[in-house]
């Protein structure tokens, strides 16, 4: 059984009638409010396992909605509309067109995993929250999130050179999603390190920005890496999208 949360009802589906009497008690205005029922038919009975199938939802079936992970979600508190317990009641049931409503925020998970540890049943609700961000992308329902590009470019600098080098990763990232690096946040980060940073670290930093240094021996586990990342990306696709992922294939 779902838990009601009153921030969980749509504005539209509520009416209310300006005069009514019912049993001859007047109930107009206000006291004649009345939810909308809704009527889903396009269940899609695949979406838990194919959301299991993702890095993070393996454990999803072992929700009972207690709702300890919204109560303690950071994004939920300044965003009421973001609820991982019910979100997580949408893919068990199946009920794509509703979790599809919210498919803009799914992706804002801070992954500050404070419902990990409140959660009594290990599902790693926030490891579901990136698997269902993942799953609306596989699908074609959102574009690549900010937070998805940021992993792309994390994953692509190691593949290629072993390490991850800070100030590569931000410019990459910026360019990647279109922003300018002139941005304040960034200016006053910039002027506290060279406050703070002895002139030869600096120095160093900017250099690494530029050259990208590798990892010696690296070429062994970039061709291992490669690989994998691939067969897990087909992997992830025949879950999802098996008619797509076969076609490429071939
Ligand atoms: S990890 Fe994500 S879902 Fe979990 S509490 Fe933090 S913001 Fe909320
Ligand atoms: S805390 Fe765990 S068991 Fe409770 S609703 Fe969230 S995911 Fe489900």
């Amino acid at each position: 059984m779902p838990i009601h949360e009153q921030s969980l009802i749509r504005p539209e589906n509520l009416t209310t009638h300006e005069e009514k009497i019912i049993d001859g008690i007047d109930v107009s205005g206000h006291w004649s409010t009345f939810i909308e029922s809704r009527v889903v038919t396009d269940y899609n009975e695949q979406m838990e396992d194919e959301i299991a199938a993702l890095p993070g939802g393996e454990f999803i079936h072992r929700c009972w909605q207690c709702g300890s992970c919204t109560n303690s979600c950071t994004v939920n508190a300044v965003n009421p509309e973001f609820n991982p317990r019910f979100w997580i009641y949408l893919i068990r049931m199946g009920i794509e067109s509703e979790l599809i409503r919210d498919k803009d925020i799914i992706w804002q998970c801070v992954s500050c995993n404070k419902c990990t540890y409140a959660c009594p049943r290990d599902v790693y609700p926030e490891g579901v929250m990136k698997a269902t961000s993942h799953w609306l992308e596989l699908k074609g329902h959102t574009p690549q999130s900010p937070s998805a590009i940021f992993d792309e470019v994390c994953t692509d600098q190691i593949v290629d050179t072993g390490k991850i080098e800070d100030g590569r990763t931000l410019r990459r990232f910026m360019q990647k999603t279109g922003q300018s690096l002139l941005q304040d946040w960034i200016v006053a980060m910039i002027k506290q390190l060279v406050s703070h940073l002895p002139v030869s670290l600096l120095a160093k930093m900017g250099l690494s920005t530029l050259i990208a240094p590798r990892t010696s021996g690296w070429s062994g586990a970039r061709r291992a890496l490669k690989r994998y990342i691939e067969e897990q990306q087909t992997e992830q696709q025949m879950a999802v999208n098996p008619v797509v992922a076969g076609e490429e294939k071939h």
